[in-house]
């Protein structure tokens, strides 16, 4: 059987990253920076001229524009990214913008319809107003259950919410709370991240710690149930969706495909180069696009396969992994995958592994013992 090589296969994603924002949240640490016009208008103008260097093929099923915050651009400017994104949404299955609540207006959801877009996904991050002021948030639970009306009176039928678990303050009574809130607003899919403080930003410089991993398992457990009970399904470790509902474009970077990013501070996989744009404005905007760069080779590309694909509820396809690296994965692996199938931590079908839902809470050791 000949081995497949990514090289060859067409690239299907997108990703474009907006860095601007209205207000900077104190837990963040996403490429970002304070909204002004006068970088925004450069910025666009540097993103056209880098997304036009890649020659794009017509093969584009997702797209996905994330931030910063998309919606924190004026609306001619807003339409101007539309616009620059046009040529490459025509097949697209999924199109999909970020938003924040007090930004997403009806003109921004009418223009996004207009243009194609047909997902929203938007940080919510808690429905409690008073910890949301205290993280550096601007908006509260009202504004999300108006800019998710908006998004259904727009014709917006896939909206996203993201929620932290372990804000401070969210304890378990505040994280249920959180849960039935959105899913009383009918949303289609939830991402729930754990909180990560980052270094330099104004959580760590105040000292707030990142929640024990008792408390952490103890809402994912929560979650779980919760989201089960509610019609949703489990397909990747922080995320779930009514059926029919999970993120296409996601699955892409999961299921270990190459993908396109553009942008300051976005990550790309393309030609078997794992690559990271600078993060830095004043070198994006005169065109020095590409800060690192990583040579995916086979073996790294057998770990990466593992490390991403083990994440969702789809597992590991022994055909496609035979397909991708010309290896048995069940022959090579067998008296360990028996082993953890007998722990609970995987399930064995006739053409796949996929983990449990504790597999997927221990996916570190999932990962070095099927890599061995
Ligand atoms: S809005 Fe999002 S990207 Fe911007 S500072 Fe807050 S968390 Fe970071």
């Amino acid at each position: 059987m000949p081995i497949r090589r990514k090289i060859n296969r067409p690239v299907e994603a997108i990703y474009i990253h907006i860095p601007f924002c209205q207000h900077i949240c104190d837990y963040c640490d996403f490429p970002k920076l304070q909204y002004f016009r006068i970088f925004a208008d450069k910025y666009l103008a540097s993103l056209k001229k880098e997304i036009e260097s890649y020659n794009v093929p017509d093969t584009i099923k997702t797209i996905y524009v994330g931030g910063g915050t998309p919606t924190a651009l004026e609306d001619d400017l807003f339409l101007e990214l539309l616009k620059i994104i046009k040529p490459y949404n025509n097949k697209v299955e999924e199109y999909t913008f970020e938003a924040n609540p007090e930004s997403l207006s009806l003109e921004k959801l009418q223009l996004m319809k207009e243009y194609g877009v047909n997902r929203i996904s938007l940080g919510v991050q808690t429905t409690n107003d008073d910890v949301l002021k205290k993280i550096g948030r601007k908006h509260t639970f009202k504004d999300v259950k108006t800019a998710i009306l908006n998004a259904r009176k727009v014709g917006f039928d896939n909206l996203n919410v993201d929620l932290i678990i372990g804000l401070p303050e969210v304890e378990k009574e505040q994280f249920q709370k959180d849960l039935a809130n959105v899913v009383s607003l009918g949303v289609d899919h939830i991402s729930c991240y754990s909180l990560t403080v980052h270094p330099n930003t104004a959580f760590f410089l105040k000292g707030i710690n990142e929640p024990k991993e008792e408390l952490s398992r103890e809402l994912y457990d929560y979650a779980e149930q919760f989201l089960k009970e509610n019609g949703f399904v489990h397909y990747e470790i922080s995320n779930w969706a009514k059926p029919g509902k999970e993120s296409k474009h996601n699955l892409t970077y999961w299921k270990d495909e190459h993908y396109y990013g553009f942008g300051m501070g976005a990550a790309g996989y393309i030609e078997d180069i794992r690559y990271t744009n600078t993060k830095s404005i004043s070198k994006y905007n005169s065109g020095k696009y590409r800060d690192e760069e990583e040579q995916v080779d086979r073996k790294d590309d057998m770990l990466y396969y593992l490390m991403l694909n083990l994440r969702t509820n789809r597992g590991i396809e022994f055909s496609d992994y035979l397909y991708r690296f010309g290896i048995n994965f069940l022959q090579v692996h067998q008296e360990t995958i028996s082993r953890l199938v007998n722990q609970g931590l995987l399930v064995l079908t006739e053409d796949r592994i996929y983990p449990t839902y504790d597999g997927m809470m221990v996916l570190d050791q999932l990962i070095m013992e099927l890599s061995e």
